[in-house]
C-alpha cells in the first residue's frame, strides 16, 4: 500500500471519544499537513442531553486539560460539575462506612494537580463542542446516521440514512457501543453484548431533602441487590445525582424503555415501575438521605449496559475504531479516559508514521494499546459481577472484602491516574528501504 498523508479525515460519532479525536489530530497533524480537514458527523440532529452525570477521573482531567475542555468547563462555573476529593464508600444495609477512593494524596493535592470532577454529560459536550468549533480545521455535522461503507485503493467512504455519503483518506469509527462502523464495515460479527445489569438514574434538586446528605461530595453505597451511587454534580452542591447500579433481565428491557412518541399514559406507566424497582431493591436502605431518593417522586431513567468483548478487529486498510466502538467495556470511573487516551495514542502515532501506510499505524496504535485494553475489560467484568443480586451472606461477605479490595487496588489506582498519554513513549516507524539504502552508501563511504 502506497504511503499516504491523510489529509481529509472524517471521524464518525460526536462523543467523548470523537471529539477529542478531532482535537488531538489537528493539535498533531497541522504542522505537517497544512491543508488538513477534519470533519466529525453526529447521527443526533443536536448535542444529546440524557445520560445524566460522569465521574471524571485525574488522568481524564488532565487530557481534558491538553485539549482545552478543562478551561472551558471551568468558565462555565457551578456547571461544569462538582469538584471530587474522594469517592466514599457505605454499606446501605447499616449506614457504616466502608472506606473510600481518594483523587487527592495525603497532602490533600490531586494525582498531577487534578482531582475527581462529577459533571452533567451534557456540560461536558458543550464544552468539547465550544473548543472544537473554534478549532480551525474541525467541522462538525449533525444528523448524519451512519448506516455503512466501503473502501477503496485511495479512498474509504460511509453512507448516511439520509442517504447522502462522506469519504476520506482515513475514517474513524468513534460511535460508541453500538457502532454502525464496527457492525457495518470493520468487524460485522462483533454486535454489542448486554451485560446482564443496567443504570437507572435520576438528578434531584438537594434542597428537597430534608435529611442531611452523608456524603461530602461522592458517594457509593453498597448494598446485596446493586449499587447507589449519589454525588453533588454541580459547583453549588444544588444537584444530586443518583444512579442504582442493579441486575435487570432483557426481558424487561423493552418494557422500561421509555420513548420518543410514547403517549402519555404510556410513559407515566414505565415511571411508576422504574420508581417501584428502585423501592423495592433498597427499601431497608438505613442511609436518611438515600432512603428519602429511593421513596421520592424522582423519575428514574433506564441505561442498559452493554460491553463488546475484546479480542475483535479494530481495523481495515482506510478504517479505525476508538473508544466504545472498539472497545466498551463495563461502565468504570475510568471509562472516559480511556476513550480520551486512545484519542491522544492515536493522533501521536498518526504525527509520527504520517510518511508510512495508514496499515503501518494501526498496527502500531493495536501494539501500544491491545494489552492495556484487555486487562482494563477483565477488570471492569470483575468489578461489575459485584453488582449482581446476592443472598444475605455473600451480601455481608461483599461488604467485608470491599474494604480489602480497596485497599489492596489502590497502587494500581493510583499508577493508572499517573499515566500521560501524552509523554510515553511511542514505536518509531521502520526507516524505509530508500533511506536504509542512503545510511549503508553513507556508512560504505566512511569506512
Ligand atoms: C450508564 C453509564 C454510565 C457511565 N459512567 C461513567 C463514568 O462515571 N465515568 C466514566 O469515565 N465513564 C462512564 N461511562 C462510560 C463512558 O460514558 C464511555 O466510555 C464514553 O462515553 C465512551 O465515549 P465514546 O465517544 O467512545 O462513545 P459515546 O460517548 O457513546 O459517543 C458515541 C457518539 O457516536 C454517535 N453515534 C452513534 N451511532 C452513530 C452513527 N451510526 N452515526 C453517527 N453517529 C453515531 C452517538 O450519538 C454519540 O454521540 C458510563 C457509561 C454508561 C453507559
Amino acid at each position: 500500500m502506497q504511503p499516504t498523508r491523510p489529509q481529509n479525515i472524517v471521524i464518525i460519532g460526536a462523543g467523548i471519544a470523537g471529539i477529542a479525536c478531532a482535537l488531538a489530530i489537528s493539535r498533531e497533524l497541522s504542522p505537517f499537513v497544512p491543508d488538513l480537514k477534519i470533519t466529525v458527523y453526529e447521527r443526533h440532529d443536536v448535542l444529546s442531553t440524557s445520560g445524566g452525570a460522569i465521574n471524571l477521573t485525574p488522568v481524564a482531567q488532565r487530557h481534558l486539560a491538553l485539549l482545552g475542555v478543562l478551561d472551558e468547563l471551568d468558565r462555565m462555573g457551578p456547571e461544569g460539575g462538582a469538584d471530587v476529593d474522594a469517592i466514599e464508600l457505605f454499606s446501605m444495609r447499616s449506614g457504616r462506612t466502608i472506606g473510600s477512593i481518594n483523587f487527592t494524596d495525603n497532602q490533600g493535592k490531586g494525582f498531577g494537580g487534578y482531582k475527581g470532577r462529577r459533571v452533567m454529560r451534557i456540560a461536558l459536550s458543550v464544552a468539547m463542542l465550544t473548543v472544537a468549533e473554534r478549532t480551525r480545521n474541525v467541522e462538525i455535522v449533525f444528523g448524519k446516521k451512519v448506516i455503512d461503507g466501503e473502501e477503496f485503493e485511495d479512498r474509504a467512504v460511509v453512507r448516511f440514512k439520509d442517504g447522502t455519503v462522506a469519504e476520506g483518506d482515513l475514517i474513524i469509527g468513534c460511535d460508541g457501543v453500538h457502532s454502525a462502523v464496527r457492525t457495518r464495515f470493520v468487524d460485522v460479527d462483533r454486535p454489542a453484548e448486554y451485560t446482564g445489569l443496567s443504570f437507572l438514574q435520576t438528578t434531584i434538586d438537594s434542597d428537597t431533602l430534608s435529611s442531611t446528605p452523608h456524603f461530602r461530595a461522592s458517594s457509593l453505597n453498597i448494598s446485596r441487590h446493586g449499587s447507589m451511587l449519589a454525588s453533588y454534580c454541580d459547583r453549588g452542591c444544588e444537584q444530586i445525582f443518583a444512579a442504582a447500579i442493579v441486575q435487570f433481565n432483557r426481558e424487561g428491557l423493552g418494557r422500561y424503555r421509555l420513548e420518543p412518541g410514547q403517549d402519555w399514559a404510556t410513559q407515566n406507566r414505565i415511571r411508576c415501575a422504574l420508581r417501584e424497582e428502585v423501592r423495592d431493591r433498597f427499601r431497608k436502605c438505613a442511609i436518611p438521605c438515600l432512603k428519602e431518593i429511593i421513596e421520592s417522586k424522582a423519575d428514574w431513567m433506564l441505561y442498559p449496559v452493554y460491553q463488546v468483548p475484546p479480542g475483535g478487529r479494530w481495523y481495515l486498510n482506510r478504517v479505525v475504531l476508538l473508544g466504545d466502538a472498539a472497545h466498551a467495556m463495563p461502565p468504570r470511573d475510568e471509562s472516559a479516559a480511556y476513550a480520551l487516551d486512545d484519542a491522544i495514542l492515536f493522533s501521536r502515532i498518526l504525527a509520527n508514521y504520517r510518511s508510512e501506510p495508514l496499515t503501518e499505524v494501526f498496527d502500531a496504535y493495536e501494539t501500544l494499546r491491545r494489552d492495556t485494553i484487555n486487562h482494563a475489560f477483565k477488570e471492569s467484568r470483575r468489578m461489575w459481577e459485584k453488582n449482581r443480586d446476592m443472598g444475605l451472606l455473600e451480601g455481608r461477605l461483599k461488604e467485608w472484602m470491599m474494604t480489602y479490595h480497596l485497599k489492596s487496588n489502590e497502587n494500581a489506582r493510583e499508577a493508572a491516574w499517573a499515566f500521560d498519554a501524552t509523554k510515553i513513549s511511542l514505536p518509531t516507524p521502520a526507516p524505509s528501504e530508500d533511506l536504509v539504502s542512503l545510511n549503508s552508501f553513507l556508512r560504505d563511504r566512511t569506512l
